[in-house]
């Protein structure tokens, strides 16, 4: 330690922090660059406490400055991608990844990382093979389709199928289902993207069938349906059916693409959600492609499903674009692993977390929301928490207007606002997102799994310690 009457004299130089062997020890894990830069940056920050005036209450002492720079290194290498626990009780958090994968799924693509699998190869013939194969098959027995591929997304899905089958002519579509979904997914951009030209027919809440028909023309290619996933049309309304827009386009020899968005692969009136479109459904009415998410309502990763006639599905994957398009072997692992277990529908709902979630009886929720309010109530810097029975809905894009019941434990903080509260939460670890609302901040149970909730009480502790510790 220096001795000066001039504090700023006191500091240590660049070279000489280098030296120190807590320093030193640094290099097995930084680089020198990176060592150099957060030296500076601790020394120009305590330079400019000094600047102001401030006393350095052993700051500058060597030691702590050495474990200041390990400490900032650290942080920077910290990934920047982490688990959160998801207590907003939104089963499909677009923020928070969607859709959770079942078990087997994640299995699957763990073991499709880390070595090497037949992504492309026949194992009995020995010759090269489709990567489309598999989930072909899969979702082929699912859906009662001839044939399938898998893209990215299923926005990827909409322009590929757009750009193979009508790129430079028409495509007719519902007014009433001109979407946008969220991140700014809009249909009509999206068929820009394409090449194919959107021909708009019918009013936002009618159309009608002759609609459509007076629409069609000689440069029509397709007629598309578009599932309004994530908003509801109500009142005086008029749509058409599946069935009839398929019977219109077997008159015309135009094919019937059927965007159905979520990827529902049974019913969800047993969830007690009103007709969300079923892939098997729509296939059974004739829609010559269907077309849907993997990480809705499907409950795998994410992925862009088309269903359909062979003559079809093959145009699309002869388009250059399939190549740029194309999923990984871990998101093919993963979603081949996810629709396997949809063969046995019990075992999906027992296995594919969205819906074990959206399944949950209302008196499991009641009594995990019990649970974890008396663990929180030993928490002295709590000054309330109490249990309440409260809505939620489904997110994602996907069932717009369906609200679920749910159970939720509302916590207030003695000395802690509730964004301040909510913030502690999200940056701790583990990070935890919750709902805040008018004071409190709400812990909806749906969504945190029960081996979570020791995490949460943790996290809550953390939060409400009154120095956060690290
Ligand atoms: C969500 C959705 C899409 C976009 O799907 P992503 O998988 O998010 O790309 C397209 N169409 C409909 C009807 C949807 O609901």
């Amino acid at each position: 330690m220096k001795n000066s009457d001039n504090p700023f004299r006191n500091l240590p130089a660049v070279h000489e922090v280098l030296l120190l062997p807590a320093i030193a020890a640094l290099a097995e894990r930084h680089d020198h660059d990176s060592i150099v830069e957060a030296i500076r940056v601790e020394l120009s920050e305590l330079r400019a406490r000094l600047a102001v005036g401030q006393t350095l209450n052993g700051e500058a002492a060597e030691g702590t400055i050495a474990a200041n720079v390990a400490e900032r290194l650290s942080n920077d290498l910290r990934p920047r991608l982490c688990s959160v626990i998801n207590a907003t009780g939104i089963v499909l958090h677009t923020n928070l990844g969607r859709a959770p994968i079942a078990e087997s799924a994640a299995k699957a693509a763990y073991e499709a990382a880390r070595g090497y699998l037949n992504l492309e190869l026949d194992l009995d013939t020995g010759k090269r093979s489709s990567r489309q194969d598999p989930i072909r098959a899969w979702v082929a027995r699912l859906t009662g389709a001839e044939s399938a591929t898998v893209v990215n997304n299923n926005a990827a899905a909409t322009v590929i199928a757009l750009r193979a089958l009508c790129q430079g002519r028409e495509v007719i579509v519902s007014r009433g289902q001109l979407i946008e979904i969220g991140g700014s997914f809009r249909i009509p951009e999206i068929m820009g993207v394409s090449g194919a030209i959107l021909r708009e027919v019918g009013a936002t809440n009618i159309t009608r069938l002759s609609d459509y028909e007076k629409a069609i023309n000689p440069q029509t290619a397709a007629l598309l349906q578009v599932h309004t996933s994530n908003y509801r049309i109500s009142g005086f309304t008029a749509s058409v059916t599946t069935e009839e827009l398929v019977a219109l386009g077997k008159k015309h020899r135009l094919p019937v693409i059927d965007d159905i968005g979520s990827g529902a692969l049974l019913d969800f009136s047993r969830f007690g959600f009103a007709a969300e479109p079923i892939a098997r459904s729509s296939i059974a009415a004739g829609a010559d492609l269907v077309l849907f998410s993997g990480d809705k309502l499907l409950g795998g990763p994410q992925a862009g499903i088309l269903a359909g006639k062979k003559e079809y599905i093959q145009r699309i994957e002869k388009d250059p674009l399939m190549r740029a398009f194309r999923c990984d072997k871990m998101t093919l692992a993963a979603l081949e692993a996810t629709l396997r277990i949809y063969l046995n529908e019990e075992i999906a709902l027992r296995e594919i977390p969205v819906l074990r979630l959206l399944g949950l009886p209302l008196h499991e929720l009641q009594s995990l929301a019990e649970e974890l309010a008396t663990r929180l109530r030993a928490n002295t810097a709590l000054a309330s928490v109490a249990t309440a029975e409260d809505v939620a809905y489904v997110g994602g894009g996907s069932l717009p207007d369906q609200q679920m019941k749910t159970w939720v434990v509302e916590v207030k903080p003695r000395d802690l606002g509730d964004a301040d509260f909510a913030h502690r939460l999200r940056v701790g670890t583990p990070a935890v997102m919750a709902r805040v609302r008018a004071g409190v901040v709400v812990f909806d149970v749906r969504t945190v799994f029960p081996e979570q909730i020791d995490g949460l009480q943790d996290a809550v502790h953390l939060a409400t310690a009154s120095e956060p510790e690290a």
